[in-house]
């Protein structure tokens, strides 16, 4: 049996709830409506508020907007988007009385034919998960990359081929549902994040642990040897562990060795991929994310010719550490996607030149310390804004750093474009998300952008 007729066979005829309407909740209705499923589709903002696509769902699905419908309590099967917290009165009431919780990830890495590559972490997904994927690509393989990152693969799930590969990126929030883990997996690393929504570190390192959690003994889990907390999962992998790091070691993954990328395969055979200074990416902790998916990479049998070509060429996806223009000798970084203090450490620590510093945004309640301490090392000026501003400043001032103060991007822009000299670096890594003044991390990243390129233009 095809995929298709796989979820026909499980879902045809029976009443299914997908709750929450975002991108993930449309492709999900549209497909279990297609393989035969009734769909009610439930969100809690009203139609106004969702996306336009939503009003042509009802032709296929029963709408109930504006409020999650009860009626999931009545459903065979549940499926849940990654926004919606699992701990919502509603869900929990349907998992009290027996409902099965799916979501997206988890009904394609059920029914997926192909060469599934599943790629979490705490930093370093989206990369690591692109990067890959060009690997593959460039070995000739035919690739589709999605999960958190770009559009949901199980609207082309039945096009899938079992000698394709898929790299998914997959979040904590959706392993917490899954119950079938990629045939490959990797975890970036483990630090403090999204403990908003997991609360204790140990909740979110288990919900990490579905990438590898259901694999058999051909699986492979690739960990990261440099990161305590992955490392530390080694003896819960029910298949091959392969490691990667700056340190050479005889177990298969992939290693620094000096300023080298080489892979170690299982029969013990080592190759050369490419040089650190080679590569497309900037920063250590683009390293780390190369080392990855290079033994990914190598655990899918690419070649080290194909792997060394996809990282020679890859530069990066937009809002990370992204090289948005050079405006009077100071050139602008987007690194909007770092909404945690290390997340803007990581980039910190990339960037060569003196970095004039925007930092802000809403805070996670996360530790700052060693984010103050290094921003004290490395910058030259901050520039704090938004919600979690005057806390930074108060922060930074005790540490003795030149900051000054903005009520939002636009204004912190142009005090730090009036800080900036000749030869400097303008960088927005907030450490904070966006919340407080944007939809999202893109579209405080994107208005970065187009006030940047305004300047430009007018130079
Ligand atoms: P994710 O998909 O996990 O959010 P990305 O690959 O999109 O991760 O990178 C987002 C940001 O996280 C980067 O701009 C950088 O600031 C930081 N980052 C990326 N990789 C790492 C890493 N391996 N270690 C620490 N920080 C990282």
């Amino acid at each position: 049996m095809n995929a298709l007729e796989v979820a026909a066979k499980r879902f045809g005829g029976t009443r299914v709830g997908v709750v929450g309407l975002g991108r993930e909740g449309l492709a999900l209705s549209r497909f279990l409506a297609s393989v035969g499923a009734r769909v009610l589709a439930t969100d809690d903002k009203p139609l106004p508020a969702l996306s336009p696509e939503v009003r042509a769902l009802a032709e296929i699905a029963e709408l109930r907007l504006g409020g999650l419908s009860a009626e999931v309590l009545d459903v065979d099967t549940c499926f849940v988007s990654p926004g919606v917290p699992l701990d919502v009165p509603m869900l929990a009431r349907a998992v009290a009385e027996g409902v099965p919780l799916w979501n997206e990830p988890g009904l394609l890495l059920w029914l997926c034919p192909g060469r599934v590559v599943g790629v979490t972490g705490s930093s370093g997904k989206s990369t690591t998960a692109a990067l890959t994927a060009a690997m593959a690509e460039a070995d000739g393989q035919r690739t589709y990359l999605g999960g958190n990152i770009g559009r949901p693969l199980i609207e082309s799930v039945g096009n899938m081929r079992p000698e394709d590969v898929v790299v998914l990126e997959l979040s904590s929030f959706q392993l917490e549902l899954v119950r079938h883990s990629p045939a490959v997996a990797a975890i970036t690393n483990i630090t403090p994040n999204h403990l908003d929504r997991h609360r204790t570190m140990e909740a979110y390192t288990e919900a990490k642990t579905g990438v590898f959690r259901y694999q058999t003994a051909a699986g492979v889990a690739v960990l990261n040897a440099d990161d305590h907390a992955s490392a530390g999962l080694a003896g819960r992998c029910p298949g091959e562990v392969h490691w990667f790091g700056r340190k050479a070691s005889r177990a298969p993954g992939a290693y620094l060795v000096g300023r080298t990328i080489v892979v170690r395969t299982a029969d013990g055979a080592s190759c050369q991929v490419c040089a650190v200074d080679e590569m497309g990416l900037i920063g250590e902790h683009n390293v780390s994310n190369a080392l990855a998916a290079c033994a990914l990479g190598a655990a899918l049998g690419l070649s080290a010719e194909a792997m060394a070509g996809a990282a020679r060429r890859f530069q990066g996806l937009p809002h990370r550490l992204e090289k948005v223009a050079e405006v009077a000798g100071v050139v602008y970084y987007n690194d909007s996607i770092a909404t945690t203090p290390e997340r803007s450490l990581a980039a910190l620590r990339a960037v060569k030149e003196p970095v004039v510093l925007l930092a802000g945004g809403r805070d996670k309640h996360l530790p700052w310390e060693q984010w103050v301490t290094e921003v004290a090392e490395r910058v030259r000026a901050v520039v704090a804004f938004g919600e979690a501003g005057a806390m930074l400043e108060d922060l930074l001032g005790r540490a003795g750093v030149r900051v000054s103060r903005a009520r939002g991007l636009a204004e912190a822009l142009a005090l730090a474009a009036s800080l900036a000299r000749p030869g400097d670096a303008v960088l927005l890594s907030p450490g904070g998300t966006s919340y407080d003044e944007f939809r999202d991390f893109e579209a405080r990243g994107e208005e970065f952008r187009r006030l940047v390129l305004e300047a430009k233009a007018e130079t």
